[in-house]
């Protein structure tokens, strides 16, 4: 399967390690190596990990789960390699998860092309040759033709900028950086800062075994349950023996779940109707409520409204406090403004008696200290802090990888007043470089729009070297149009300026659409035309 040697070298040029670089051995950089390594290319994955996982082996605080179908999520390459796993549930935890991607990464023989504890520092085109330099924080430099960030949407972990945060004394870890050695909660007085879909995992998984759990909550999302089941042994009869038509569905699938798209109003419903899909919503699993739900329930605002107003009244039902139920409803945006977590036990945490929830809007952390956390209400002593504070999303990893392109120029520069992209794949001026999952990609269920931009990078740097071209370069025209299609679908997207969608919870962060609002349809429209004009302009 491995190329045995490099097809791309140029005699006279410096030596390539390497023609193929991934960064980061999550689901998409391990699909992206299994993809180059069977065209023949020559590939190494750089991971800054120990193991292979990505976000599944760096999120592994209690209570992380999938909140895509896990058949859907995991690979669909070969019905041998689907059918060798057999997910305990419908939305499986990170422990299994990880223990997934390990399996694949046996499954394919791809384990001694992944270097580990590799953390990428700097990366650097070399035009006169057509080459990425490499260097690793270890000291060490590798040279390879193409250069292929699989980094994800969401690795770049942030921290709000509370002083004293490195004063604590007790142990601290975020969300999406947690130890591999198991935190031992038991007893604990516990504070988790933040209710993204990360902390809002974190409080039920632990509540029933910690002295007490407080809840530092900036602003309230709208939580819905995951609906999570084990999967029997007829449901994995019944995949495996759909495991083509399911393919093809996802394939074709603009979301890359197979939740039933609905085409229907909300008012073309009566209210008692609509009342009655609201609760069916409700007790749907995952992403249904996004995917099979009413078409304009993120665009019309009274029925927005009115789903919400469902939701709220389902938070009042669960909380027995009515001041803490209050307190956990949103009133500055309206359902799917923000990515709405999917939750399993959340609210009911609250009716515990060790569970408590500080209002950080009206009372704002001021510090933290040796031993706790001081707002502007007092303080509160801790052994454990939880940052559940989130990612630097779309950008975050690639603009801190220390990217230069050609003339030198900084990702970090040229994005400065947010991202340019083609196709979320790559950017004008960064030649031989493709990005999975970055900014302007995001179109649904990751690994599914991820595979379809994986297929892209594989044909176009096949075709590239089958016909001897060696500087591959998105003409500005391209990437111009696509952008132009985000800033003209953005006003459909239902997330708001406030949400990490754009930026807005990463202090100095320009304020520009970093999803990709136009789905898989658009990548697809935009991908079809470069392939049908055999890359026209994209070779110099
Ligand atoms: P997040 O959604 O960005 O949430 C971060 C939280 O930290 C917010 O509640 C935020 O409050 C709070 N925060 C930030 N600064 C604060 C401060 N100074 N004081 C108090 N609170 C503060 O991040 P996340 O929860 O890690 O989730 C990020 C994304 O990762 C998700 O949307 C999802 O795409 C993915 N994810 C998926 C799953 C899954 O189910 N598969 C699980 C976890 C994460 P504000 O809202 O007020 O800013």
């Amino acid at each position: 399967m491995s190329a045995s040697k490099i097809d791309t070298q140029i005699p006279g040029e410096p030596a390539l390690d390497t023609e193929v670089i991934i960064v980061g051995a999550g689901i998409l950089g391990i699909h992206q190596l299994h993809r180059a390594l069977q065209e023949g290319f020559s590939a190494t994955v750089l991971e800054a990990g120990d193991g292979v996982g990505g976000v599944w082996y760096w999120n592994r605080y209690p209570g992380a789960r999938l909140d895509s179908e896990s058949y859907t999520y995991g690979y669909l390459l070969t019905k041998e390699l689907f059918e060798g796993w057999k997910w305990s549930e419908l939305f499986a935890a990170q422990p299994e998860n990880e223990a997934y991607l390990n399996y694949a990464v046996d499954q394919l023989g791809l384990r001694q092309h992944i270097q580990f504890g590799a953390r990428v520092t700097s990366a650097t085109y070399d035009e006169s040759s057509g080459s990425w330099l490499v260097r690793l924080d270890n000291g060490q430099e590798m040279r390879c033709r193409f250069l292929i960030s699989a980094t994800g949407p969401l690795s770049a972990p942030i921290f709000p900028s509370i002083p004293g945060r490195e004063d604590f004394e007790g142990i601290s870890h975020h969300t999406g950086q947690w130890p591999k050695e198991p935190v031992d909660f038991r007893g604990k007085r516990v504070a988790v800062i933040g209710t993204g879909a990360s902390g809002v995992q974190v409080i039920p998984a632990i509540a029933d075994e910690v002295a007490s759990v407080t809840v530092y909550q900036r602003t309230p999302n709208w939580c819905t349950p995951l609906n999570n089941r084990p999967l029997s042994a007829e449901e994995h009869s019944s995949l495996n023996a759909e495991f083509e038509n399911m393919r093809e569905a996802l394939k074709e699938s603009g979301s890359g779940f197979l939740h039933e798209v609905s085409d229907r109003a909300a008012l073309d419903d009566p209210k008692e109707v609509r009342l009655a899909t609201y609760e069916k919503m409700w007790n749907s699993p995952g992403f249904a409520k996004f995917g099979a739900f009413y078409s304009d329930i993120t665009r019309n605002k009274a029925v927005n409204d009115e789903f919400s107003e469902f939701i709220a009244n389902k938070i009042r039902a669960i909380v027995n406090d009515p001041a803490t139920a209050d307190k956990l409803i949103p009133t500055d945006h309206g359902w799917a403004g923000k990515r709405p977590p999917f939750v399993t036990n959340y609210y009911e945490a609250f009716n515990k008696p060790n569970v408590s929830l500080i209002d950080t809007e009206s009372t704002p952390i001021v510090r933290v200290t040796e031993r706790g956390i001081e707002t502007t209400d007092g303080s509160h002593d801790f052994d454990i802090i939880v940052w559940a504070t989130g990612f630097d999303f779309g950008t975050g990893s690639l603009v801190r990888m220390g990217i230069r392109g050609r003339d030198g120029r900084a990702l970090e520069d040229h994005w400065a007043d947010g991202p340019s992209t083609y196709a979320g794949t790559m950017a004008h001026g960064f030649p031989n470089f493709f990005f999975i999952a970055g900014p302007h990609g995001s179109a649904g269920n990751v690994p599914r729009y991820g595979e379809h931009q994986i297929d892209f990078i594989t044909d176009l740097i096949r075709y590239a070297r089958d016909n001897g071209h060696t500087e591959i370069d998105v003409p500005v025209e391209i990437e111009n149009k696509w952008n132009a299609m985000v800033d003209e679908y953005e006003v459909y997207s239902s997330f708001g300026k406030h949400s990490f969608f754009y930026g807005a919870n990463v202090e100095g962060k320009a304020t520009k659409f970093l999803s990709n609002p136009g789905g898989r349809q658009a990548l697809k429209k935009h991908y079809d035309e470069a392939v049908e004009s055999k890359y026209n302009g994209f070779f110099a």
